[in-house]
C-alpha cells in the first residue's frame, strides 16, 4: 500500500529524533547539559577510596563488593562500645526484652547510621556524606565553611557512613548529577528503558527483577550491575551483597538511628517506615517536626509530617530496606528524600548550595535527636 507507506513515512520524517518517552543511550548522551560542578560536590566513587586513606580520625572497612567488583566503604567515628547481648533482635522482641538483643541504653553514646545511596542517580547523598566525613575530620565542609556545631555533635555520637550504597549505580550514572535535567532525562538515568528503548516508569519498572533479560535495554542506576535494586532485594534470601552487607551493620552495631538517603524530584521529606510498629512511626514524625524546623529557619523548603498508619488495603507498602533495618537491629529507620533540582514545573526548585544545605541540616536534626533521646529516654 504506497499510500499508507508514504503516511507513514511522512509521519516518522516529522518525528523529532527522539520522543519524550523513548530515548537511546546515544540520545542520553547527546542532551547531557551538566552546569559545571562545584568542588563540594561529588557525583562518583572514583577517588573516593584515596580520600579514605587520607582519613586521620575516621576508620574505613570493606563491608562488601559490588557485582561489578566495586568495594562499598563503611567511615565510622566515635569508639564502638561493646555490650551485653544474648539474642538476635527478633528472638530478644519475642521473648519481651529488646535489650536482650543489644542493651542500648548501657551505652554512653547514641549510634547513627547513615546509609548512603543505593539508588545510583541520587548522588546528592553522597556529596552530603562525603561533606559530612569532611567536617567530622577538619570542623570545616568542601566549601571551607566552619561546620564545628556539626562536628560537635557528632563527636557526642558513633557514627556509622556508606558514603555509597550502590557503588555499580553510581558509575553509571554518567551525568554526575541530574540538577537541569528534563523529567524524562532524569527518568532515563534512574529508572532505564525497555529494549524497545521505551523509557521505563514506576510502577511498571518493579515489576521485573532482577532487571536483566532481553527486555531490558539501558540498565537504569537504580540498579547493581546485577539489575538488583537494593532497596527491594529479597532480605530473607538475598540476591546480591549491598543489601546483607548494609544490614549486617545494623545487626552488629545496633543502631539508635538510621536513614536510608534518596532524592526525588520533590520537596525534601521523612517518608514512614513500613512494616514497623506505630510508635517507631510517632519517632519518625518527631524527627521529622524537628528537621522541618531546621529547614525553616534555614529557609530551605520541605514536605508535610507522614500521618503513621498499619499497613493494609489493596496496595499495601512494600517491606522494603528500612523495614528490614528496624527488624534486623531495633533502629528508628527511616527513607529520606531530597530534592534533585531537576528542570520541570513539578519539581522542588533548589540549589546545588541548597542541596548540601538540606543534606548536612537532616544529619545535625538526627544527631540532636539521637542525643536528646539518650538523655530522655522512653518511658523514663
Ligand atoms: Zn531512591
Amino acid at each position: 500500500m504506497p499510500q499508507r507507506l508514504l503516511v507513514f513515512l511522512l509521519l516518522f520524517a516529522s518525528a523529532p529524533a527522539w520522543c519524550d518517552d523513548r530515548m537511546t543511550y546515544e540520545q542520553a548522551k547527546e542532551r547531557l547539559k551538566p552546569p559545571p560542578l562545584p568542588e563540594f560536590w561529588v557525583g562518583d566513587v572514583a577517588g573516593l577510596a584515596a580520600r579514605w586513606e587520607q582519613l586521620r580520625i575516621g576508620t574505613c572497612d570493606v563491608i562488601a563488593t559490588s557485582p561489578g567488583g566495586r568495594p562499598l566503604h563503611l567511615i565510622a567515628y566515635g569508639e564502638r562500645e561493646d555490650v551485653r547481648r544474648r539474642a538476635n533482635f527478633n528472638s530478644a522482641i519475642g521473648g519481651q526484652d529488646p535489650a536482650a538483643y543489644l542493651d542500648k541504653n548501657a551505652r554512653k553514646k547514641p549510634v547513627v547510621y547513615f546509609v548512603g545511596p543505593v539508588h545510583g542517580h541520587e548522588v546528592e547523598a553522597l556529596t552530603g556524606l562525603v561533606n559530612l566525613i569532611q567536617v567530622m575530620e577538619t570542623g570545616r565542609d568542601l566549601l571551607g565553611r566552619d561546620r564545628s556545631k556539626l562536628r560537635e555533635l557528632g563527636n557526642r555520637c558513633r557514627l556509622l557512613i556508606l558514603p555509597a550504597g550502590n557503588p555499580d549505580g553510581i558509575v553509571r550514572f554518567e551525568p554526575r548529577t541530574a540538577f537541569g535535567m528534563t523529567f524524562a532525562e532524569f527518568q532515563f538515568w534512574g529508572q532505564g528503558t525497555w529494549s524497545d528503548h521505551r523509557i521505563a516508569t514506576w510502577p511498571d519498572s518493579k515489576r521485573q527483577h532482577p532487571r536483566t533479560g532481553p527486555e531490558i535495554g539501558f540498565l537504569g542506576c537504580y540498579f547493581n550491575d546485577a539489575g538488583i535494586n537494593p532497596m527491594h532485594d529479597e532480605f530473607f534470601a538475598p540476591m546480591s551483597t549491598e543489601s546483607p552487607a548494609i544490614l549486617k551493620v545494623a545487626m552488629q552495631e545496633g543502631p539508635d538511628l538510621a536513614v536510608s538517603l534518596h532524592s526525588h524530584q520533590a520537596a525534601p521529606v521523612l517518608l514512614r517506615p513500613a512494616y514497623v510498629p506505630l510508635d517507631e512511626q510517632q519517632r519518625v514524625i518527631s524527627l521529622a517536626e524537628k528537621c522541618y524546623e531546621l529547614f525553616d529557619a534555614r529557609e530551605l523548603p520541605h514536605g508535610k509530617p507522614f500521618t503513621p498508619q498499619a499497613e493494609g488495603g489493596p496496595r499495601p507498602a512494600s517491606f522494603n530496606l528500612v523495614s528490614a533495618l528496624y527488624h534486623i537491629s531495633g533502629a528508628t529507620s527511616f527513607t529520606f528524600e531530597c530534592p534533585h533540582g531537576i528542570d520541570d514545573p513539578r519539581a522542588c526548585r533548589v540549589s546545588l548550595e541548597q542541596i548540601l544545605e538540606i543534606q548536612l541540616t537532616l544529619y545535625e536534626a538526627m544527631m540532636q535527636f539521637a542525643l536528646d533521646a539518650k538523655q530522655h529516654p522512653s518511658g523514663e
